[in-house]
């Protein structure tokens, strides 16, 4: 990752682009997608008859981990706001990642405000993430110490590793690692998930594709009666993964978005969770590494505030949230993530007695 260069980028290509009202939020009449500048390429009214299918996403060009291109928004697409008093006091999720970075780059905020309003939260790492450090066996030191600091910080009661290779997990067996998945959800009781889309187009990690496919499935089948009977046996029951929340990964990808969270007052937990992640990925201490450098110079950025500690914070806020606070200001919202929400299916044998009930006639 070349930080120099993105820290070079004007913030104000960030600006250009139409923002979405806050109404639109409950309404499946969007204005046109935002045309993407490109040298030579001129943007256009789309061809008559023809209607926006995705939504150019608006990058200040400071981080390589980010929104994805595109959304597509769903026309029952909702806003999910901060709600006071515990409303999901006794539930629990899983935030289940590929890598140490994951969930705190993607869905941090989302994690924040879940342990807020009453969930408690484990975070499960899949990988060892062994090719992210100065040498192989580094990484999967400091990535070990990563994902429990990570979990701590976002305020999740425990973080679980499977160690994995890293890169490398479209060689593993997929039954396996679902099989573990099934057997933590069972354990821990699990009501919702929180992962990775596991159909992120143009995704170039195989890691995030297998641990979001082996999550999915391990929530079904984690509720079934004889799959893994011997964990009853043992003394588990069957868990319940009524929600889900998936979010994007790929940069150059094209998700499909029904639910927009709001993370404005989560936004410094969020980035308390990306400091911690200092073995991998664009945050750590990337804030006071700059600040020395700059030093070295005989210079300072303001931004980065006076110690080391406010720069690592003040950088991964100004630089690498940027992309979550354009996402939230199309919204009317201070930060936002976005994500392919899956709620509760409902009860189909009480709609059909109730039909029974209202229609059943004398012989
Ligand atoms: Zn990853």
């Amino acid at each position: 990752m070349k930080r120099r260069k993105f820290l070079t980028q004007s913030a104000a290509t960030a600006a250009a682009g139409a923002a979405l009202p806050a109404a639109a939020a409950q309404s499946a009449t969007l204005p046109p997608a935002a045309a993407k500048a490109a040298p030579g390429v001129a943007p256009l009214p789309l061809p008559a008859k023809a209607t926006a299918a995705a939504y150019a996403n608006k990058r200040s060009g400071y981080s390589p981990f980010t929104v994805p291109d595109y959304y597509s928004y769903s026309d029952d697409l909702k806003i999910e706001r901060p709600v006071p008093g515990k409303p999901h006091q006794g539930k629990v999720f899983a935030a289940v990642q590929a890598h140490s970075d994951d969930i705190p780059l993607y869905a941090g905020g989302l994690v924040a405000k879940l342990i807020d309003e009453g969930y408690t939260g484990y975070l499960i790492r899949i990988s060892n993430d062994e090719a992210a450090g100065k040498t192989l066996g580094y990484g999967v030191v400091q990535n070990e110490i990563d994902n429990i600091e990570v979990g701590k910080a976002l305020g999740c009661k425990k973080s679980f590793s499977f160690y994995y290779r890293n890169h490398r997990m479209d060689d593993c067996a997929e039954i396996e690692i679902r099989a573990r998945l099934i057997f933590l959800f069972r354990v821990l009781q699990v009501d919702t998930l929180i992962t990775m889309d596991p159909y992120n187009h143009y995704e170039e990690n195989p890691d995030h594709l297998v641990a979001g496919r082996a999550a999915e499935a391990a929530c079904w089948l984690s509720g079934a009666g004889k799959d893994y009977p011997e964990h009853y046996r043992a003394g588990l029951k069957p868990a319940r993964v009524r929600e889900k929340y998936y979010h994007a990964r790929s940069p150059n990808g094209h998700n499909l978005v029904n639910r927009i969270v709001d993370i404005g007052p989560y936004i410094d937990t969020k980035v308390k969770g990306n400091v911690a992640n200092k073995g991998k990925g664009p945050a750590g201490e990337s804030g006071s590494r700059l600040r020395a450098e700059l030093a070295k110079q005989g210079k300072r950025l303001p931004i980065l505030g006076g110690n080391d500690e406010s720069a690592n914070h003040q950088y991964v806020k100004h630089f690498l949230m940027e992309d979550w606070r354009l996402l939230g200001q199309r919204f009317g919202l201070q930060y936002a993530e976005a994500f392919r929400y899956i709620g509760p299916e409902p009860g189909y044998t009480e709609q059909i007695r109730k039909y029974v009930d209202a229609n059943a006639v004398t012989l």
